[in-house]
Parts: C-alpha cells; sequence; structure tokens
C-alpha cells in the first residue's frame, strides 16, 4: 500500500508508491546533447564573458586571462541587476519591488568535456571555496536576505551551456522554500533546545536504510518524504549553521560527500540532468520590531544540500494539490545507490 509522508523541515507531503519496487533503468532518460562552435566559459575566451569577480587561479597570471582554475562572473544576461535601490511599493492589495540583486555564474573547470562528477578531489574543493567566497563578499550588501548557490546539470535541468558551472543569486526577499525549513527548525529547537536537523541525522543514523554515505564527517541520504525518484540531501554530521564558516579541511571533507554522491548518480542513472541547492543560513540582518529574530539562529539552522535528479514531470495532481507521488520509496533509492561504485575512472 502507499503512503503518505511528511518532511519535518519542508512540512511538504509525498505519496510514496511501494506496490511495485521498480528497477533504476525504468528512470533512464534520453539526454539532450549540445554542441558548441565557441564557448564563452572556455579559458582564452573570458572577454566574451564580463569581468570576473573571483578566480582562483597562479599568481603569474592576469585577470581575466587563461590560467585559471575556477572562475567567477556576474552573468552576461542577468535576471537581477546589482545598481539601484528597491524601491518597495504597494498598489492595492499588490506589493512589488525592483529586480535588485546579483547573478554569477561559477564556472568550475576550465576543461569543457568534464563535468563537476568527473573533477577530482581538490578541483571539487576548489568549487566549493568559490562559493565560500562570494557568499562572504556578497552578504556585505545590506539590501540582499539571501543568497542562493545553486546548480543545472544538462539542459533537462535547466542548464542551455554544456560547460560545467553553478549559479548564484543574491536575492532582496528571504524565499519561501528557505523561510519554511528556517520556522521549522526554529519551533524544533524552542520546543526541545535541540538543532532539528541533528535530530534527525541521529535518527537515520540509527535507523540506517535511507543512508548512502557516511564517513563520519558528512552523511547523504534519501530523505524519507523525497518529492522524487533518487532525491538526496548532504549534511555535515558536525553542527554548523553556515556554509560559508566552512574552513578549508572542512570543505575538502564536503567535497569528498557530493564528489561520492554525484559519482553513485553518474553510475547509477547514466549522468542524470540534476538540480542542487545550497540550503544555508541567511545574512543576519537586523529586523526592524523583532530584535530577537535570529537569536538562536546558530544552534537551530543547519545547511545542507540538497539535490534533485531530473527525470520525471510534475502533473496536474502535485500542481494543484501540493502533494507529491512519488514512484520510488527512498528506502529503494538509498539500497540501490548504495550498491553502485562510486569509484570512476574517467
Ligand atoms: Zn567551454
Ligand atoms: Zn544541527
Ligand atoms: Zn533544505
Amino acid at each position: 500500500m502507499s503512503n503518505f509522508r511528511r518532511d519535518p523541515l519542508k512540512g511538504t507531503w509525498v505519496i510514496t508508491e511501494n506496490q511495485r519496487i521498480r528497477q533504476p533503468r525504468e528512470f533512464l532518460i534520453d539526454r539532450q546533447q549540445i554542441t558548441m562552435r565557441l564557448c564563452p566559459f572556455c579559458p582564452g575566451q573570458e572577454s566574451k564573458t564580463p569581468v570576473e569577480v573571483f578566480a582562483l587561479r597562479p599568481d603569474n597570471t592576469a585577470a581575466n586571462k587563461p590560467g585559471w582554475q575556477v572562475r567567477v562572473v556576474p552573468n552576461k544576461f542577468p535576471l537581477l541587476r546589482i545598481e539601484g535601490e528597491l524601491n518597495p511599493q504597494a498598489t492595492g492589495l499588490y506589493q512589488s519591488m525592483r529586480g535588485i540583486g546579483a547573478h554569477e555564474v561559477i564556472i568550475e573547470t576550465p576543461d569543457h568535456q568534464r563535468s563537476l562528477a568527473q573533477l577530482d578531489l581538490a578541483e571539487t574543493t576548489s568549487v566549493l571555496q568559490a562559493y565560500r567566497a562570494r557568499l562572504l563578499d556578497l552578504r556585505q550588501d545590506s539590501r540582499f536576505r539571501y543568497l542562493q548557490v545553486f546548480k543545472n546539470h544538462g539542459i533537462e535541468a535547466g542548464a542551455p551551456l554544456p560547460h560545467a558551472h553553478s549559479q548564484l543569486m543574491a536575492v532582496p526577499i528571504t524565499p519561501p522554500v528557505i523561510r519554511n525549513e528556517l520556522n521549522s527548525c526554529r519551533e524544533h529547537f524552542r520546543s526541545t533546545g535541540n538543532c532539528l536537523i541533528c535530530d534527525l541525522l541521529a535518527q537515520e543514523i540509527a535507523d540506517g536504510k535511507r543512508v548512502v554515505f557516511n564517513d563520519g564527517r558528512f552523511l547523504v541520504l534519501a530523505p524519507y518524504a523525497s518529492c522524487f525518484p533518487f532525491e538526496l540531501r548532504l549534511f555535515p554530521l558536525q553542527h554548523n549553521h553556515d556554509f560559508a564558516l566552512q574552513n578549508d579541511r572542512e570543505l575538502t571533507d564536503c567535497a569528498r560527500a557530493l564528489q561520492d554522491m554525484l559519482r553513485r548518480l553518474y553510475r547509477l542513472l547514466q549522468d542524470p540532468p540534476y538540480n542542487f541547492i545550497l540550503h544555508t543560513s541567511p545574512p543576519i540582518q537586523p529586523h526592524v520590531g523583532k530584535p530577537d529574530y535570529w537569536e538562536t539562529l546558530a544552534r537551530d539552522y543547519h545547511w545542507h544540500i540538497e539535490l534533485v535528479p531530473r527525470l520525471s514531470r510534475i502533473a496536474g495532481f502535485e500542481w494543484g494539490s501540493g502533494f507529491f507521488i512519488n514512484p520510488l520509496p527512498p528506502e529503494s533509492a538509498a539500497h540501490f545507490l548504495r550498491d553502485t561504485d562510486p569509484n570512476l575512472s574517467f
């Protein structure tokens, strides 16, 4: 029999089907391949992008020239612009403000051919270091309520350019998804004195059925109320609310877990398209009239990465009801992924 499951972090409900265990091959999709004549993210094409705001490159190389290992540039066609004031307005029941924000692209490797799953540990760590550097810089701008790092892999997941990259959007409003999580975490902390995610991780480790990777520092699991097949979340086991406060060793540990997660998916599902999103604490800013608004944030929130392979489409029932239907129980997804060898020879 199928069952309804609730996600304690998000408050979402999913109907998990378990009448028949489907095999991973039933979820494979035909990937669209994109070939480009001239890629603006390749070394030698630096003049095709806006001027870089960050790069990891040897000292003897010049900015906006080849030699970089990771390069961050503003999006050439940004959805949000960094100059100006927000000018919030109300027209009757409607609210609006100007599209102020930042929209940056993190080019993960100079190599056009390799995806993030194919980078080595040091290269993957460098990508995470670039995320950290940009978060630390952009949080100084008090107009931004949230800084969202995310990755689209494959055109089916919204990446029209095949060269490996992630993105960062700085937005003037806390996204509802994050606000939901922050509220759940704060409520749990108020009633128990504990971090919700630390409690959740302890329960998952004791149970073990949904854990895919655990090296004592980071843990990857298929969430109990997964909305999609092979959905995964990655957590530091040591409590920390803020990704940008992780040191280099911790970022290397994170990169190891991320690499393991991406490689298992790559092997099992033949390089599926996916989105991942970094969920980390918002920059702490005083809230007018609510002086204790963020008081327990450092103790009640716990950063993590959420990954959703894009193997299925949302249909009418999901759109209309907000209930998701997941044809693969996360216990089966975790089982298939644990049985997959993450060691690739690329
Ligand atoms: Zn390229
Ligand atoms: Zn925690
Ligand atoms: Zn989250």
